[in-house]
């Protein structure tokens, strides 16, 4: 017999139907027990009488949690006895029910929302956290997120395209994670900070149009909403324009409300671009929150700010910074005018915000060597330094190639603002704690001596 789904449970009546999943709910009214069986469908009760003895014997000794696969007869329920709940007009009564596996008592209560559990305890048994149907909403609105995505651009040509996790050093602005090396000891890959430069490579070798929903790394001070890894949609193309970038994820984001958010009202269309400038001086932000009805939880305010300065000032390392990061292309290719006054250079560069949060940023990349060179010295960075990070590209560069840009929006702040999750956490599946541990595993963890010993590396206590 084949196993029914919970959620097609009704178009079953009259048949003798087999379902398995996990005990929600047990309800014991002495000569009936009643069991509310989940599966990743929905719910079913099951009805278990004296009638079917064993069964019934099984039934009263099952508790919460436990997985069992019961067969018997899909009826309508009586008259009164039914609810609006999808199956609330059936119940399978039960002939035979066998025991898949027992469970201990969940340490937490799986039928609440969740918010009123400690998160360090929530992460520690993740894999039962998950089995709330709040989480389990969120999960499965992530993967069609990310299916509307890669269905929409594999339309608009786009090509997905892996880049490695093992990578080296790029200059995102933020610290690197770090992997040695054992066949080269004293030498390390870098988890990518982003696939920057990959996906810069990828347009020398005539891809013109990527994307990836790439996993980044970046190893952060604390806070309370950043994990040490998140999610990206990243996106690269040639032969394109600040408009053409910004007009592409304006459909994008369009479409994934209209068809998977339809709740949701989208304010303004298309959606508004604020100069830097203008948002500083109008809302003292560069992520603004320009929603007019602050208390519609449906009211979704988009917009890209553009035009960026190029360079900021890092009063402690005493030096000018790229704004966004040193591939950026400035606003003018007049050199000169750069080294003399950096903090009046804009550049091509774009954040895409929604109601206050920042959801993704992207820019017009540089080909042109000079000013690539030009912009690394004004960061502080020597010609011989800059022409050892970074030949690969410098090299790729003088090869042919076309002018691009792109952008990365960030998929986990995304969704936390649309699903109105106060926290990114919410919508990964396995994320780390605020302070990049993982309860569940344990992580991160020391690793034994021979490990250490075969990487060549001593661990020096601080
Ligand atoms: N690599 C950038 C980031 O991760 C995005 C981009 O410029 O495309 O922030």
């Amino acid at each position: 017999m084949n196993r029914v789904l919970n959620s097609e449970a009704s178009r079953h009546v009259g048949e003798n139907i087999k379902i398995a999943g996990w005990v929600n709910i047990r309800r014991d009214h002495g000569k009936l027990v009643f069991l509310d069986m989940r599966d990743r469908t929905g719910i079913v009760q099951v009805v278990c009488t004296p009638k079917h003895e064993e069964a019934y014997k099984i039934a009263e000794r099952v508790r919460p949690e436990w997985v069992l696969e019961i067969q018997g007869v899909c009826q309508k329920r009586p008259e009164g006895m039914t609810n609006e709940t999808p199956q609330g007009s059936v119940e399978v009564q039960a002939q035979t029910i066998t025991i898949l596996s027992e469970a201990k008592t969940p340490p937490f209560p799986l039928d609440t929302e969740g918010y009123e559990i400690e998160e360090e305890k929530r992460l520690r048994y993740r894999y039962l956290d998950l089995r709330r149907e709040r989480m389990k909403r969120n999960l499965v609105l992530r993967h069609r997120v990310i299916q509307f995505m890669r269905e929409f651009l594999s339309k608009e040509k786009f090509v997905e395209i892996e880049t490695p996790i093992l990578s080296k050093s790029t200059p995102e602005g933020a610290r690197d994670y770090v992997v040695p090396s054992r066949l080269y000891p004293g030498t390390f890959y870098a988890l990518p900070q982003s696939p920057q430069q990959y996906k810069q490579l990828l347009q020398v070798a005539g891809f013109e149009r990527y994307f990836q929903i790439a996993q980044c790394f970046r190893d952060e001070d604390p806070r309370a909403d950043r994990q040490p890894e998140f999610t990206q949609l990243d996106l690269e193309m040639s032969f394109t324009t600040q408009e053409d970038i910004l007009n592409l994820v304006e459909r994008l984001y369009t479409e994934i409300v209209q068809k998977l958010f339809p709740e949701k009202k989208i304010q303004q269309n298309p959606f508004p671009r604020i100069s830097y400038k203008e948002a500083q001086e109008r809302w003292n932000s560069d992520k603004p929150d320009i929603r007019k009805d602050l208390k519609d939880p449906n009211e979704l305010a988009f917009a890209f700010i553009v035009d960026f300065p190029m360079f900021e000032w890092k009063e402690r390392e005493n030096r000018w910074d790229a704004v966004h990061h040193p591939f950026t292309r400035p606003q003018t290719e007049d050199i000169v005018a750069m080294k003399k006054d950096p903090g009046s250079i804009l550049a091509y560069q774009y954040d895409f915000v929604l109601n206050g949060s920042e959801i993704g940023g992207g820019s017009l990349r540089t080909s042109n060597i000079q000013v690539l060179e030009a912009v690394f010295e004004i960061m502080g960075h020597s010609k011989e330094g800059m022409r050892k990070q970074f030949s690969h590209l410098l090299e790729a560069f003088s090869y042919g190639v076309p002018p691009h840009g792109g952008m990365a929006p960030g998929i986990d702040r995304f969704l936390a603002v649309m699903l109105n999750e106060p926290s990114i956490r919410e919508v990964i599946a396995f994320p780390k704690t605020g302070d990049a541990r993982d309860p569940m595993m344990a992580s991160p963890a020391e690793i034994s001596k021979e490990q250490l010993k075969e990487l060549g590396i001593k661990v020096v206590k601080k």
